[in-house]
C-alpha cells in the first residue's frame, strides 16, 4: 500500500485501479516504496509481474486506513561533553521494511553512541554529541522548532544513512563548505578511507542534513553514506533504493562496523581540531628541537613539515593547514603533536592570532 494512502472501498474499472496502482521504474520483481503525505489520494504498489497479469475489467478495492491525531516521536541520545558546543548525529527512521534506508543509519549512529559512551570514564570529550532518530524531514523540522535554544550550540553535524550496501563511503558537504566541521571531515575521510569519495551539498543526495542547513538554522550539517555515485550520474543511490528488496541480504555486519568505525574517526578528528597557536616566532630551528627531517632522505616529509609549521600561527586550525596543503587531517595532526609536545605550539579552541597588530 502507498504510505499515508486515504482509506477507499469500492468498486473500480482496470483503468481506474492501473491509475492508482504503483511499481517501481527499475525492478520489475520489486514492490516500490511510495509515499503520499501531503498529495492526498489513495494508492496500492506491486511488482510490475503482477501488474501484468491483471486482465479483468473490474476490480474491487478494500484499503482501510484512518487519520487521526498523534504523537511525532524522537529518539536522543546525548552524550555530554566539556562543554555544551554541540555536534549532532541524525539518522531518520520512517521507512516501513526497509533496511538500508535507513535503519543502517540508525545502528551504525546507535553503536558509535555505544562506544563514545562507554568511553567517557576513560575519554572526556570536548564535544557534546547528540544523536537524533526521527522520521525524516517532518522529524528534523519538529526537532528544531521545539529546540530552538539549542541551535546557536550546534557547532556542526553529520546525518547518517545507506551504510550497509556494497559502495565507497561518500561524505556529501554542507551548505558551508567552507566551516570546520566541513574542513575537518573531508580531510579526515582522506586519512580514515582512502576509497571514500566527497562532493558538495545537495549533490550526493537530500536528506534531514537539509533542515539543518537552512535559513534561520544554518547548522553546517554533512551526510556519509555509501551513495554509489552522485546525483549527476543519473544512477539511484543503490539498485535496491525504495524497494521491497531493501533486505538484509544486500547488506554485511562488516560494512556497519567499518561505517561505524569512520564515524568513529570523524568524530576523534573533530575532537582534534584546534587552533594552532606558536609559541615561537619565525622560524624553528629544527635541528635544535631534534625535529629536523634530512631533505636529501625524505624530501617530501622536510617539505611537509616546514608547510604545516609556517601555517601554525594562531589564525589556523589543523582542518584549516590540512585542507589549504590538500593532506589528510591526521597527517597534520601527527606534526602538530609533535610540535606541541616539543612546546613549540599549543592548541586552542578559538583563533589567537599571534602577528602584531599593523596600525
Ligand atoms: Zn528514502
Amino acid at each position: 500500500m502507498v504510505s499515508y494512502s486515504l482509506p477507499f472501498e469500492g468498486a473500480v474499472s482496470r483503468e481506474e485501479l492501473l491509475r492508482h496502482l504503483h511499481v517501481h521504474s527499475r525492478l520489475r520483481e520489486a514492490i516500490p516504496f511510495v509515499f503520499k503525505y501531503y498529495e492526498r489520494d489513495w494508492g496500492l504498489c506491486t511488482t510490475q509481474e503482477l501488474r501484468d497479469q491483471l486482465k479483468d475489467e473490474a476490480y474491487r478495492v478494500v484499503i482501510r486506513t484512518s487519520f487521526e491525531p498523534g504523537a511525532l516521536k524522537v529518539g536522543e541520545i546525548v552524550i555530554p561533553g566539556e562543554n555544551d558546543e554541540t555536534f549532532v548525529l541524525a539518522a531518520h527512521l520512517c521507512h516501513p521494511a526497509m533496511v538500508n534506508d535507513d535503519l543502517t543509519g540508525v545502528v551504525v549512529g546507535l553503536d558509535a553512541a555505544r562506544i563514545l559512551l562507554e568511553s567517557l570514564q576513560r575519554a572526556p570529550r570536548r564535544f557534546t554529541y547528540r544523536l537524533l532518530i526521527l522520521p525524516e524531514t517532518i522529524g528534523s523540522v519538529a526537532y528544531l522548532s521545539h529546540h530552538e535554544s539549542l541551535i546557536p550550540k550546534m557547532r556542526g553535524g553529520l546525518f547518517l544513512e545507506m551504510l550497509g550496501n556494497d559502495s565507497p563511503h561518500a561524505l556529501q558537504g554542507s551548505f558551508q563548505p567552507e566551516s570546520q566541521a566541513d574542513r575537518c571531515l573531508r580531510t579526515a575521510l582522506r586519512g580514515l578511507d582512502p576509497n571514500g569519495y566527497t562532493s558538495a551539498y545537495r549533490t550526493i543526495i537530500d536528506n534531514d542534513e537539509r533542515q539543518f542547513n537552512a535559513p534561520g538554522v544554518r547548522v553546517p550539517m554533512l551526510s556519509l553514506s555509501r551513495v554509489e555515485a552522485p546525483k549527476s550520474s543519473g544512477r539511484p543511490p543503490y539498485r535496491e533504493y525504495h524497494s521491497s528488496l531493501d533486505t538484509p541480504a544486500i547488506l554485511t555486519q562488516a560494512r556497519l562496523e567499518a561505517s561505524r568505525d569512520l564515524l568513529l574517526g570523524l568524530i576523534e578528528a573533530w575532537e582534534r581540531n584546534l587552533y594552532v597557536v606558536n609559541n615561537f616566532k619565525g622560524e624553528v630551528f629544527c635541528s635544535g628541537y631534534g625535529i629536523w627531517i634530512d631533505y636529501r632522505a625524505n624530501p617530501e616529509g622536510h617539505r611537509r613539515l616546514f608547510e604545516i609549521m609556517e601555517r601554525c600561527d594562531g589564525e589556523r586550525s589543523v582542518a584549516d593547514i590540512a585542507s589549504e596543503l590538500e593532506l589528510p587531517f591526521q597527517a597534520v595532526w601527527e606534526v602538530v603533536r609533535l610540535l606541541r609536545d616539543k612546546e613549540l605550539v599549543r592548541l586552542s579552541r578559538h583563533p589567537e592570532p599571534t602577528a602584531p597588530l599593523r596600525g
